[in-house]
């Protein structure tokens, strides 16, 4: 018997031994996205403490769609646009959402959110709980917790990540990440 429960979607646990791992997991999980395909859109849900490492995963996934810029965080903007046009001439739109700053999930329908969670968008939430009600359910929540690595000259700081996929959409991908 499995230890999930029943109906639970796929999970996906892995140590990030350092921030280039937590990039390489966002790497990842795009790659996944790509092969699955985009045909109503993706809402992920970034969990964790501030310095977690939400943003970190989010450059990951970003750059691996081909944006070579930066990728701040849109703490104060609260949404921040990737419009990815592709080496193969495919284009994705990504939004990156921080909603920390969020005092009422009302807010959000000021910023017109229809226009984000459209079909074949990719969408990524931190702190998603703040907009409770006002954003779409998520397809996948990625939870990252500190952890400390004992190495042979004392223990380093590194991180735990968990994939849970929440939705049959959602679980394609992580089969395709697993
Ligand atoms: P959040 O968006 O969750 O507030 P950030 O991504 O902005 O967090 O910052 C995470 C911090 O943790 C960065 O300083 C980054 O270098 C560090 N970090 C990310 N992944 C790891 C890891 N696997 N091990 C150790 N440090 C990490
Ligand atoms: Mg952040």
């Amino acid at each position: 018997m499995s230890d999930q429960p029943a109906g639970a979607g796929r999970l996906i646990q892995h140590l990030l031994e350092d921030e280039a791992a937590t990039v390489a997991a966002g790497n990842k999980l795009a790659k996944a996205v790509e092969t699955v395909g985009l045909a109503q859109g993706l809402s992920i849900y970034l969990l964790g403490d501030l310095g977690a490492g939400k943003t970190t995963f989010s450059r990951g996934v970003i750059q691996a769609f081909g944006h070579s810029g930066a990728v701040k965080s849109p703490t104060y903007t609260l949404v921040e646009p990737y419009d990815i046009v592709s080496g193969a001439g495919r284009s994705q739109s990504i939004y990156h959402f921080d909603l920390y700053r969020l005092a009422d999930p009302a807010e959000l329908e000021f910023l017109g959110l229809d226009d984000y969670f459209c079909s074949s968008s990719l969408c990524l939430v931190e702190w998603p709980a703040r907009g409770a009600g006002f954003i779409p359910a998520a397809d996948i929540e990625v939870s990252i917790i500190e952890h400390m690595l004992d190495t042979s000259d004392g223990q380093r700081n590194a991180r735990q990540i968990q994939l849970q996929a929440k939705s049959p959409a959602g679980d394609k991908v992580l089969a395709h990440m697993a």
